[in-house]
């Protein structure tokens, strides 16, 4: 027997089954053995050469990616362009803080409980009180430091009287430190601006609750007397 005879015959463990399947991984065995492997890549690999080499000549994906594009020059933009296009603020949204004005005596709605400091998680809220004429309690000072504040609504949540609110405005970015603390005049000029009227009563009727009906009696210490679910 001839030695080219030899060599080239192919023992009967190479014959790959039409149905084997090829390995995913390059750490499975190829069924029938190297030889097989390379006769499936020499099957496989001049398709996609040439489908590659075609897309190359033909810029199919470049003319695809320009296609995209200009589809999207006929829709409407969905950017804007703020500051020129402002953006409103859905309600509900929790902007800077506003304290509630009384509408009959112009005055602070807030009785210094303090309820909204202690529950704030970033201690962002100081309320300085002292004994009025009649021993009732009378804020001097009502501060918030908006720069520490999560904006979470907690205060909003925790006041019994509804006497603090997050209005809708948040374009109030400064250099200055100082315009980030909102002292007791500029929180109810913010109530004035953003949130009289109808405003702030679907504030507090949809976005808030427990509402002023929760609480018994109203007016000096309220007490919560149970959410109605009808
Ligand atoms: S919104 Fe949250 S973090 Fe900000 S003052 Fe109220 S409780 Fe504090
Ligand atoms: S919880 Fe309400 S009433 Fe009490 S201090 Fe805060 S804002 Fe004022």
């Amino acid at each position: 027997m001839a030695v080219d005879d030899i060599e080239t015959k192919e023992p009967e463990t190479a014959a790959v089954p039409k149905t084997a399947a090829v390995p995913k991984t390059a750490a499975e065995p190829m069924p029938g053995g190297k030889r097989a492997y390379l006769k499936v890549m020499s099957k496989a690999a001049p398709d996609s050469m040439i489908k590659g080499f075609l897309k190359r000549i033909f810029f199919v994906e470049i003319l695809q990616g320009m296609a995209l594009t200009m589809s999207y020059m006929f829709k409407k933009p969905v950017t804007k362009q703020y500051p020129k296009e402002k953006r409103v603020s859905l309600p509900g949204f929790r902007g800077m803080h506003a304290l509630v004005r009384k509408p009959l005596t112009r005055r602070a709605r807030c009785v210094g409980c303090g309820l909204c400091a202690a529950m704030c998680p970033s201690k962002c809220i100081t309320i300085y009180t002292s004994e009025g004429k009649t021993h009732e309690k009378v804020v001097d000072r009502y501060e918030v430091e908006t720069l520490r504040c999560l904006f979470c609504g907690l205060c909003v949540e925790a006041c019994p009287f509804q006497a603090i609110v997050l209005t809708g405005h948040f374009e109030y970015a400064s250099a200055s430190k100082e315009s980030f603390l909102l002292t007791k005049d500029k929180l109810m000029d913010n109530w004035d601006k953003y949130m009289t009227h109808e405003k702030g009563k679907h504030y507090f009727k949809n976005f808030w609750a427990p509402r002023n009906d929760h609480f018994s009696p109203q007016g000096e210490q309220a007490v919560f007397k149970g959410k109605r679910t009808s």
